[in-house]
């Protein structure tokens, strides 16, 4: 029987609560603040629900200049009912960044196993993104009670990866509690205000404790500044320049193909279109993709139906090989498009390309391949 197994998952305690030494209003607050400020869910005005402009929205939540050197006090915090709220100019304003559902802003693993197993989802990779925390222990109880169910991935300070404290967490992550990969977000630099990316030589002693420890690399392209698509493609040289000095790491691209949210509003022969750079990048040997289509594409009626995806999954399997896709929902996020067994019907039902086989492959065989039970 296939294993359906989900590239892109998240458990994480009620957001925004003090938690001793991982508190969100330390560090992670300012990353989310940031994080979403082209976010295609927009802003809404507190006072009567009405969306402002995507000009405004970037500038509330952003400064003069991209990082942590200029971002704004705007009083950003965490609400209900799957909404980020703060404050600009006295006036309060809203983001519905989760489904309304989500309504103490809680993932826990028993929610998700339960979404798991009404949408007949097998396995499930745990994204460790710092907009949720820094959920070393959390996670790493999520992973031992639930080990044949739920994969996680560690988390480091990027920005400062290569030093001894955060190689310590890296190795205690993955020895001691049992971590099986790494999340590794560009999204990081922020914290350094962009002044050095993936190829700087201060992570080297990172990258060869990544190897040592012979575990895959889930990347976020999060650095998200203006001009997006130029910055987005740059990112992906980045990898690529990377990819050819360390042949031996495996690798999965996350946030499958971050270009058609990027490209909204632009043709669908441009919007859809398959970058030069992601292609070579992605044919590295040990490269693989993360398939979030369904959330790329939010702004179509019902994604799945959107055939814009099925040419784009076969473009994918003509250039790289389907041994390298690996579909991710990104729940609980997902519900506020569609179902998580919605996130599905692209590759279980539509595609009419593609055989039982390669259908199995892309919903979890792939992934299986590197985290077999
Ligand atoms: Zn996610």
């Amino acid at each position: 029987m296939a294993v359906t197994f989900d590239a892109h998952a998240h458990c994480f305690p009620p957001l925004g609560l003090d938690r001793g030494e991982a508190q969100y209003y330390d560090m992670c607050a300012a990353e989310h603040q940031y994080h979403v400020r082209f976010h295609p869910q927009g802003v809404r005005r507190s006072t009567d629900s009405s969306l402002i402009s995507l000009q405004k929205q970037n500038a509330i939540l952003t400064g003069e200049h991209d990082g942590i050197s200029w971002l704004p006090d705007i009083s950003f915090r965490v609400g209900k009912f799957g909404r980020l709220e703060f404050t600009h100019e006295e006036q309060d304003y809203y983001m519905q960044w989760m489904p309304p559902s989500l309504i103490n802003m809680e993932s826990s693993p028993e929610y998700l196993l339960a979404q798991m197993e009404y949408a007949g989802v097998d396995r499930a990779v745990l994204q460790h993104d710092r907009v949720y925390g820094h959920l070393d222990d959390f996670l790493g109880q999520c992973i031992k009670k639930y080990p044949n169910k739920l994969v996680g991935l560690a988390q480091v300070q990027e920005w400062r990866a290569g030093e001894p404290d955060q190689l310590d967490r890296l190795k205690h992550q993955v020895l001691e509690q049992g971590f099986r990969g790494v999340y590794f977000s560009t999204g990081g630099f922020f914290h350094v205000d962009f002044n050095m990316n993936v190829n700087d030589s201060s992570l080297e002693p990172f990258w060869s404790l990544v190897e040592e420890l012979n575990i895959p690399v889930h990347w976020y392209a999060g650095e998200y500044r203006n001009p997006m698509i130029e910055i987005h493609l740059r990112e992906l040289e980045d990898f690529d320049v990377w990819a050819k000095s360390h042949q031996n790491i495996t690798s999965v691209l996350t946030h499958g193909l971050n270009t058609i949210s990027m490209l909204k509003g632009q043709p669908d022969s441009v919007r859809y279109k398959l970058p030069e750079v992601m292609v070579r990048l992605l044919k590295n040997q040990n490269w693989s993709i993360e398939l979030m289509l369904h959330l790329m594409a939010s702004d179509s009626p019902y994604p799945p139906y959107n055939s814009n995806l099925d040419n784009l999954v076969e473009n994918l399997i003509n250039e790289i090989g389907i041994e390298k896709l690996m579909w991710g929902s990104d729940m609980p996020c997902c519900e506020r498009t569609l179902s998580y067994k919605q996130s599905l019907v692209l590759y279980k039902e539509k595609c009419e390309f593609l055989t039982q086989d390669q259908r199995d492959l892309i919903t979890g065989g792939n992934l299986e391949r590197l985290y077999p039970l």
